[in-house]
């Protein structure tokens, strides 16, 4: 609270949220290290894991690291896995069939657009993805737009659903996406949203609405919170933050079959800082 009111003249969104969440989270680490326990027992564990869905399929990638990148993730055991659409629309249905067939038909297959189509294209696309059996579309349209997700939600084949929220900086965001009835299944993000403290909020937020969470990239940090919060669908195992994970942090946790597991081996967020492997990218 006070450091928010400390950037109400910068504004409380973007960089100045980005930096509160930050110190937030050090905080809630910290705390838990000094009760000598993980962070998920501190917030209260309610389940010893959390789906997690490989997410990359970057429009950049040629049809083979498409492939080799979600079907290497269907190989682990991922039940779902999200590639990124909207660059191209009229080649997305090609690389959505693409990636279908890559996949198999036992995992989950989801498409986020970061808002780049209209709400009538995509409707359109929507109805083509289907075919390939796509069961989540991310910001089909800008999550400004809320009344246009609300009508692409009302629009598109029963099985998708509509999902939004990855760039809610405060907690008003989430109340005033869910209250206009804009997405099936909200995304949070505790780097942008007030830390852990505002990521239990935007989930206090989901509960009173009956709607799922799902968590938003940095799955080292979400993994401790997604197991304590209710409605938790799964959390996002996004391709670069996962390497920059894994290469700056003891204590990163592979996912193990499809799910992510917080360490209750070590305390707070479970991860140490390999500095002399970080020092070498100092600029
Ligand atoms: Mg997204």
């Amino acid at each position: 609270m006070q450091l928010q009111r400390a950037v109400r003249n910068l504004g409380n969104r973007g960089i100045a949220a980005m930096a509160i969440s930050a110190i937030d989270i050090a905080l809630w680490d910290l705390r838990a290290k000094l009760l000598h326990m993980p962070l998920v027992q501190l917030l209260g564990a309610a389940r010893e894991s959390t789906p997690a869905y490989g997410s990359g399929g970057f429009t950049s990638y040629d049809d083979r690291q498409l492939e080799s990148q979600l079907g290497g993730w269907a190989e682990k055991g991922f039940l779902f896995v999200k590639m990124k659409v909207g660059t191209n629309p009229d080649d997305d249905p090609r690389r959505v069939r693409h990636a279908r067939k890559a996949i198999g038909d036992r995992v989950e297959l989801f498409v986020d657009a970061n808002g780049a189509y209209t709400a009538k294209q995509a409707i359109r696309l929507a109805q083509i993805f289907h075919s390939s059996n796509v069961t989540w579309f991310e910001e089909p349209v800008s999550s400004d737009d809320l009344a246009g997700l609300h009508f692409v939600r009302n629009h598109v084949p029963a099985p998708m659903e509509v999902a939004a929220g990855e760039y809610g900086y405060t907690i008003p965001y989430f109340e005033n996406m869910l209250a206009a009835g804009s997405v099936d299944v909200q995304q949070a993000d505790a780097t942008r949203a007030q830390g852990i403290t505002g990521f239990l909020g935007a989930a206090a937020v989901c509960d009173a609405h009956q709607i799922a969470l799902s968590a938003h990239c940095a799955p080292s940090i979400h993994i401790h919170a997604c197991c304590a919060v209710p409605r938790a669908r799964h959390l996002e195992f996004f391709h670069d933050h996962a390497r920059i994970e894994r290469m700056f942090f003891d204590g990163f946790c592979e996912p193990r079959q499809g799910r992510m597991f917080p360490d209750w081996s070590r305390p707070g967020l479970g991860l140490e800082l390999k500095k002399t492997d970080a020092d070498r990218f100092l600029v």
